[in-house]
């Protein structure tokens, strides 16, 4: 029987139209015919979220996730994903009030990372995820270690997302400039890279850098589509 699975999206609407699209070609993809996926979408006003972010207010974004998050479980999901990497920071508060499963970004895209024997990225992300510590002492704890760039790389890594790609804009000068901070992170140990937002995989695929390029949202999307098939036995 195929489960139900919540999405937390609209952090942007441009990558919850990709994580919608991976999901359902996954399910296709598997079992053939006209099938697709049981899904429903709660899908936020971004600006909304990210006045929250500019002002700290993490718990208060906390609350508002898990407030959709009771909803995609009342409305009969089986699972739930933040379909952010950044909101993970909030993940374990929103994970505590369910009692259905939340699907893990950081965690689904360690186990990619380990499948490819590689213990050293390079993170990609906003402001938030490359600088607070949920995100790389997960990866630690998960035996990665994860590196990022220096302070005005950081900086321009995240105007980039907020004001280009959430906003659906592919600009090639700011696809270089990514990929001469991926070739900074590559001589200085990095194995491959985390595109640690799910918007980066707009810009950059696999291929455009020599490094392996770990797409979040892809990675993501993927594991909604097994647990949906066959759901593991979580503790
Ligand atoms: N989608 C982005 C991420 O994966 C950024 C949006 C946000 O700030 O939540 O981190």
């Amino acid at each position: 029987m195929m489960k139900t699975i919540g999405l937390i999206g609209g952090l942007s609407w441009e990558s919850t139209a990709y994580y919608y699209k991976y999901i359902n070609q996954g399910i296709q993809a598997r079992l053939g015919g006209l099938h697709s996926a049981k899904c429903l979408l709660y899908s936020f006003d971004f600006a909304e979220v990210v006045q929250l972010q500019e002002a700290g207010q993490w718990q208060e974004a906390a609350a508002l996730l898990a407030e959709a998050a009771a909803k995609l479980e009342a409305g009969g999901c089986d699972v739930v994903l933040i379909c952010t990497n950044t909101m993970h920071t909030v993940a374990d508060e929103v994970r505590r009030t369910l009692s259905i499963p939340l699907l893990h970004i950081i965690d689904e895209t360690a186990k990619e990372v380990k499948r490819q024997s590689i213990r050293k990225v390079g993170l990609l992300g906003t402001r938030y995820t490359m600088e607070q510590p949920f995100y790389r002492d997960r990866l630690l704890d998960l035996g990665i270690e994860a590196i990022v760039p220096e302070k005005a790389d950081r900086d321009r890594v995240h105007e980039v997302i907020f004001h280009e790609l959430c906003r659906g804009e592919l600009n090639p000068t700011s696809k270089a400039e990514y990929l001469r901070i991926i070739d900074r992170l590559r001589t200085q140990g990095a194995e491959g890279i985390i595109l640690g937002c799910t918007e980066i995989p707009l810009l950059l695929r696999e291929g455009d850098s020599p490094l392996p390029l770990f797409d979040t949202t892809y990675i993501h999307a993927n594991a909604a589509v097994q647990f949906a098939l066959n759901p593991p036995v979580f503790d």
